[in-house]
């Protein structure tokens, strides 16, 4: 990201926080006009106080910022910890502490431990570089992901930078959205000028996105312009100051929109265009009204194409405004298909429309017929995480003496009713699984990702400590894939899910299953306690094969079918407690080595061990028709689904096996998303489970 010239960041951890940065600090060398927007919040923060009444102003150098306490609500000494924090950068930067402005975020009404920021302001100062990530990650809070923006203008025929950075993510309401950002520049602009495109920006942007409602106590956008780019100086009025407001608003709106993607809890980003309106007041409070609306949020949420909330919304503020509309006339459409019009509903697909209500942004548009006025707003679903994520924020969040915040969320800290109902529930599943047998196909997105495979190890481990006794079948596909095409075997034919191996291929498969794929498995689980041993299907005969011949006649190569599943080396394992990690690599009769799809072995395995249960971990939600999660199906209507065409790839060979399991005597096999971090657990110890549930008919 290209960042203006002579501004420097950085973000270091001065002990707010227990580990992460929590201090964060634009610099410029050269002075700045700067300009700000903040929270019109009546109970808000010193350090909103402090720079709202400080600007715009000339001759500004650097902005510290700091996350983890919104040092708000907690008397005059508030003020002062202020002055000190922008006395000890300034110094700290060789400037004087008047031209440092503060901002804060974090839990309202603790002391803000200004000593800890005086301390670490050196550390501040000498760290700062080009790195406007640095500054970006130190005043996160509940937000996920940094959030940056940037454009390159020309001015006057000089071209100069503007680079942003911004943080969210819950009390976000309108007139501000608790956010902060911080725009910079190398543009020459005259205070007056700056403020004014920034109050522009803002108006179309920060100010138009909600997350739940609640207005913060330190929203604060800050805009800093050092004039370095050598243009001639930028006056309120003039063409420049059009192209600059121009260009500020557009990083505000996809700043805005990053931190409404990212609200609390959220799934999806929602966008409201109200168009239509009377005037543009109405028409903004409107397309506002539709984003908050708990209902509209929550049905987003379900993905349920319920647009009467929509309306309703829209009346409801109508009506108590006495506004000259009528929402009855009014066109709605969501995700672009039209759902109300001319006066009545179009009678739209709802499974269709469901379907594409699961996607990441949904956008709902209001046609009115009463003017040409119109607005865009920003906001989110209301998830379950919403609650849990803000239900116990202090509960959680503990305040040590010396000022350290740390979050706290272990079940403990739960109210008591909650932690009641999870043990009680999660308890009685547990005494239902003592020493039943799971299988569990370990693959897709869980076998890449980092923190999927620490989850998964991690249940693998609570699996075994809860007395269940887990064995573990894991794939290889990418990796064999990558493996095969480094060591110039070229590309992989599939065909149902099941690559065509040929004579020289199927060494490879054997190596990277049992050579890489299991070992590393093996240590992972091993990390822990979970005593785990890498078992390729060749060891003590486990896995015996033949060339499978593929559909008509197909010639897959060296791909084998089970034959014969010798248990009893895993059932020696399973005895003493050991945890299984099979390679799914089968041996012939004529001793060679064959590529057994990991499916496939696992239905095997979970048929030979009367496994309780057989647990397909992938890359999707579970099996899909039309886009819609299938939760529950019989073995017959499976091979239905099959035959229509309906499941395809690589979930041919999954379905195929989870049908050879049930056949074979397992009694629930089910398809669960990897990328959601502890599923397993999920699945086995609640009731509705999650994912898809194949049953025996
Ligand atoms: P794994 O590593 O878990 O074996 P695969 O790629 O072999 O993953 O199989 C899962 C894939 O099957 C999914 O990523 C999806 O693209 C594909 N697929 C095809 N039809 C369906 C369906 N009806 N429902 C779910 N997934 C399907
Ligand atoms: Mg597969």
């Amino acid at each position: 990201m290209r960042t203006p010239r002579g501004f420097a960041f950085s973000g270091i951890n001065c002990g707010i926080k227990a580990a992460r940065k929590d201090l964060a600090l634009v610099y410029s060398e050269a002075p700045c006009a700067a300009a700000g927007c903040f929270t019109v919040n009546a109970s808000r923060a010193a350090p909103v106080r402090d720079a709202a009444a400080r600007l715009p102003a000339g001759g500004m150098h650097a902005i510290v910022a700091n996350s983890g306490n919104a040092n708000a609500l907690v008397g005059p000494g508030g003020e002062r910890d202020v002055r000190e924090v922008c006395e000890a950068v300034g110094k700290a930067l060789g400037v004087s502490g008047d031209k440092v402005l503060a901002a804060s975020t974090g839990v309202i009404g603790v002391p803000l431990p200004a000593s800890k920021l005086v301390a670490a302001a050196p550390q501040l100062a000498s760290s700062r570089g080009g790195a406007i990530e640095q500054a970006a990650q130190a005043i996160m809070t509940t937000d996920t992901r940094v959030k940056l923006a940037s454009r390159v203008v020309t001015v006057g025929g000089v071209e100069a930078s503007i680079a942003a950075f911004a943080k969210g993510s819950g009390m976000i309401a309108p007139e501000l959205a608790t956010m902060l950002a911080f725009i910079t520049t190398d543009l020459a602009v005259t205070p007056a000028a700056l403020q004014s495109a920034l109050k522009r920006a803002c108006h179309a942007s920060f100010d138009m996105i909600t997350v739940d409602g609640d207005m913060s106590t330190n929203d604060a956008v800050f805009a800093l312009a050092n004039g370095l780019a050598g243009n001639s100086l930028i006056e309120e009025g003039s063409d420049a100051h059009a192209v600059l407001a121009e260009a500020m608003q557009v990083i505000c709106i996809e700043l805005a929109r990053q931190i409404a993607e990212d609200g609390e809890g959220a799934t999806k980003l929602v966008e409201v265009r109200v168009a239509g309106a009377p005037d543009e007041a109405i028409a903004r409070d409107l397309a506002r009204a539709v984003a908050g609306s708990s209902l509209v949020k929550s049905a987003i949420f379900g993905a349920d194409p319920n647009w009467g909330r929509v309306l309703s919304a829209i009346g409801a503020r109508v009506g108590s405004h006495r506004w000259p509309v009528d929402p009855t006339r009014a066109a709605v459409s969501v995700q672009g298909t039209s759902v109300y019009e001319g006066g009545a509903p179009t009678g739209v697909d709802a499974v269709a429309l469901r379907a594409r209500m699961r996607e990441p942004h949904v956008l709902i548009e209001v046609r009115l017929t009463e003017g040409a006025a119109s607005a865009v707003s920003w906001g989110c679903d209301l998830s379950y995480d919403y609650v849990k994520i803000n239900a116990d924020y202090t509960s959680l969040t503990h305040a040590s003496p010396d000022g350290t915040v740390a979050r706290d969320d272990r079940l403990t800290n739960y109210s008591p009713g909650f932690k009641r109902a999870l043990l009680v529930e999660a308890l009685s599943y547990i005494s239902k699984f003592t020493n039943k047998r799971a299988v569990v196909k370990y693959g897709g997105a869980a076998m890449v990702k980092d923190s999927l495979k620490a989850s998964f190890a991690n249940d693998i481990n609570l699996l075994r400590s809860a007395g269940l006794l887990p064995i573990v079948v894991h794939g290889g596909g990418p990796e064999i894939t990558h493996t095969m095409e480094a060591l110039g075997h070229g590309k992989s034919e599939f065909v149902d899910g099941v690559r065509v191996t040929g004579r020289e291929d199927v060494k490879v498969v054997e190596m990277v299953l049992t050579g890489r794929i299991n070992t590393e498995l093996v240590s992972l689980l091993n990390q822990s306690t979970a005593n785990a041993v890498g078992v390729s299907g060749k060891d003590a005969g486990l896995l015996r094969a033949r060339k499978l011949i593929g559909d008509g006649g197909r010639d897959l190569g060296m791909v084998g079918e089970v034959t014969a599943v010798n248990h009893e080396l895993l059932e020696v394992l399973l005895e003493k407690k050991y945890v299984p990690v099979v390679s799914p690599v089968g041996l012939g009769a004529d001793g060679e080595g064959y590529n057994i799809n990991a499916d496939a072995a696992a239905a095997e395995i979970a048929i030979a061990l009367r496994a309780e249960k057989l647990i397909y971990l992938t890359d999707v939600p579970g099996i899909l028709d039309n886009g819609e999660l299938v939760s529950e199906i019989s073995a017959t209507q499976l091979s239905a689904k099959i035959a229509a065409g309906v499941i395809k790839g690589g979930m041919v060979a999954k379905a195929r096996s989870v049908l050879r399991a049930i056949e074979g005597g397992v009694a629930m096999v089910h398809i669960l998303d990897g990328r959601t971090p502890h599923s397993v657990i999920a699945e086995l110890f609640t009731d509705r489970g999650v994912g898809t549930l194949v049953r025996r008919d």
